[in-house]
């Protein structure tokens, strides 16, 4: 049970290496540990042990293990697939969605986050892949999002979300996380406020070391901290 303060340790250490060998300040690379079907003593472990965000994929889930560690214990990242319907858990749980893809969702957050007087902080997910089985809006769909969203009164952009296939080898994923650089590169020539795009959230377990060199300001790491699921 050591493990989780050890893997945390060596995570960190990766991402500071990873962030000098490319000549990037390893602060501006934030570690969202993800500990989904993860107990809550295992999260609050990991909390004791200095991680300080931490991200779910089910609503249900989440709001009991929030609630029974502390919404204050830590910074919530929303990374599952949400559905409209859940929109209203998902607010007042959360500090960022990473996953919004369609404006319908967008319209129900910001209809939620009114009633509390919030100022959701989201992400836009894209589909860097295209693949069948991957929720995300398409490049053109997500700068059309980007755009209409700068006018929700209680939505904050912050950036973009991609999750590629999973390769045995991560430069394989390089090429999609160049993909959402670019993407990010588009909106801003469209217009778009850049700190509306001040984050990449990209990288796992399996590639975040790739994904850093290609620019994350996010990594999203379950499996290398909590062990496998
Ligand atoms: C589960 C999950 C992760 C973490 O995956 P690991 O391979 O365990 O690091 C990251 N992002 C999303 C969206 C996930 O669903």
């Amino acid at each position: 049970m050591t493990g989780i303060k050890q893997n945390l340790t060596a995570v960190k250490e990766t991402i500071s290496k990873t962030a000098i060998d490319c000549g990037r300040d390893p602060d501006e690379i934030l570690l969202i540990g993800v500990s989904k079907k993860k107990s809550v003593q295992q999260i609050s472990q990991a909390i004791d042990a200095g991680l300080n965000s931490l991200g779910e994929n089910y609503i249900q889930e989440a709001m009991e293990k929030i609630d029974a560690i502390g919404h204050d214990a830590a910074t919530w990242h929303f990374i599952g697939h949400l559905q409209s319907n859940k929109a209203r858990f998902a607010v007042p749980y959360f500090d960022i969605i990473h996953t919004v893809d369609t404006l319908k969702l967008a319209k129900e957050i910001d209809k939620q986050a009114k009633k509390i007087s919030k100022c959701q902080h989201i992400l836009l997910q894209v589909n860097i892949a295209m693949e069948d089985t991957k929720f995300g809006a398409t490049r053109d769909q997500t700068i059309d999002l980007a755009k209409k969203i700068m006018g929700f009164e209680h939505i904050a952009l912050q950036g973009l979300m991609c999750m590629p296939p999973y390769f045995d080898d991560p430069e394989d994923a390089r090429v999609y996380f160049t993909q959402l650089t670019k993407i990010k590169a588009d909106i801003l020539a469209a217009g778009v406020d850049p700190d509306a795009m001040a984050h990449l959230s990209m990288g796992m377990s399996n590639d975040f070391t790739v994904a850093i060199q290609e620019g994350a300001t996010m990594v999203r790491v379950g499996t290398a901290i909590f062990g496998s699921r």
